[in-house]
């Protein structure tokens, strides 16, 4: 751990974090969710709507002119963070089920005929599960699933046998929101175009773990959320490379994203603004910058190497309980713990935990199919972020003890 990694001072950039819940200290273990936010990011909201609001594109007065900047600086600040080769490369949206619909429904919808095939993994938020289904609904495609291991690994041979001629699009998760598996997005990109496919990465719990390079990667579309990166709800990025975006027709029509319009027909912008219909969310375009530069200040591999050693420190310390079960135990993973807890169910868990002030999710996380390979309806979930302690881990630990008591396992 470098000296920069000062956790005390870190905590005290998220007020939350000092809050009291039920009379305890907050322990907020939900980050797969959502995450809490800097003051930074606080601030910059603030200062944007007390002393700089104004619609982007459109006035030539000195507030819209200044607006319009900073949206499209952010713009540029977004592609340096993931490493796109071109700041139009970067489009936004409201969020990673934003950008995986606005990727069906523009590139899928004129790419895919009868018989073809998308393929997902067993591992999928519902987001990049459902709007595939409609898609091939709609145009009488396959949809075919890559299974995984009984410790939650991608088993990429499967994946092997299941490409072929007919895949048009494959669609995985950079890592998994229910169990943290981390996919090899690398590997299964490369194999994807050597059969003629697309790769959409569904990155909602890669950025905010993991140093993210598109370029290295070579996936062709790129989704995450602002709101999981410690910035806003309502924004989200979609990158997507140049040639692809401008081979797409508009997902929305409206202000903005045209070029000329007459009621003889209408021409549409380049990318990215062709996506970007209506006035955007230009506060979230702001925070989420903010968001991205305090990352940035933390440092992305420390953020890693720090969540790995508590990630280890959570993983031992739990499997010292007696009937926990952890569900999901890939060799690779971000730092989501997914448990069972004898037969007590996963929400009467949850509600003592929260008793404790520990914040944790009790469902099936938007994931049902991977919940249904482990033929269980539901696990509890503590995701963790780099702002999480030891400490913290240990508070769960004893609660978690408690429920056992209370239960009587
Ligand atoms: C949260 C999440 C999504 C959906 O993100 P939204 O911000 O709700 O649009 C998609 N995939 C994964 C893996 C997620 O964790």
């Amino acid at each position: 751990m470098t000296a920069s990694f000062d956790i005390a001072k870190i905590r005290r950039d998220f007020p939350v974090l000092g809050e009291k819940i039920r009379g305890k200290d907050l322990v907020y273990f939900d980050n797969g969710a959502t995450t809490q936010k800097p003051l930074t990011v606080i601030y910059a909201l603030q200062r944007y709507y007390a002393r700089e609001n104004a619609n982007i594109h459109r006035g030539v007065h000195f507030l819209s002119q200044q607006a319009t900047f900073a949206y499209e600086r952010s713009r540029g600040r977004v592609g340096q963070f993931i490493n796109a080769r071109e700041s139009s490369e970067i489009v936004f949206v409201r969020g990673t089920t934003e950008a995986l619909n606005l990727v069906a429904h523009s590139y899928g919808r004129p790419q895919l005929g009868p018989d073809d095939e998308i393929i997902v993994s067993q591992l999928e938020h519902h987001s990049n599960i459902v709007p595939w289904q409609m898609l091939c609904e709609e145009k009488g495609a396959r949809l075919r699933v890559v299974p995984i291991s009984d410790t939650g690994e991608f088993l990429f041979d499967e994946y092997e046998r299941l490409l072929s001629e007919r895949t048009r699009i494959v669609a995985v998760a950079h890592a998994s929101n229910a169990l943290g598996t981390i996919l090899p997005v690398k590997e299964i990109t490369a194999l994807a175009h050597q059969h003629g496919a697309i790769v959409v990465v569904d990155g909602a719990q890669g950025v905010p773990h993991l140093p993210v390079d598109v370029q290295d990667l070579d996936c062709d579309f790129y989704a995450f959320s602002g709101h999981k990166l410690f910035g806003p709800t309502g924004i989200g990025v979609l990158y997507g490379k140049q040639a692809l975006l401008h081979a797409m027709p508009p997902y929305e029509g409206g202000g903005s994203m045209i070029e000329k319009v007459s009621f003889d027909g209408t021409t549409y912008a380049p990318p990215p603004t062709r996506f970007e219909a209506g006035t955007p969310h230009i506060a979230g375009v702001t925070g989420l910058e903010t968001a991205i530069d305090y990352v940035n200040s933390v440092g992305k591999e420390q953020i890693a190497a720090y969540e790995a050693d508590l990630l280890a420190y959570a993983d031992a310390a739990l499997s010292e309980i007696p009937g926990l079960r952890l569900i999901g135990t890939a060799r690779e993973r971000v730092a989501v713990i997914s448990f069972t807890l004898g037969d007590i169910h996963p929400h009467d868990i949850g509600t003592v935990l929260d008793a404790e002030g520990i914040a944790v999710r009790a469902g099936h996380h938007c994931a049902q199919p991977t919940m249904q390979f482990y033929q269980v309806p539901a696990t509890v979930r503590a995701s963790l972020a780099f702002y999480n302690t030891r400490a913290e881990i240990d508070a769960l630990v004893a609660a978690l003890h408690k429920v056992n008591k209370v239960f009587g396992g």
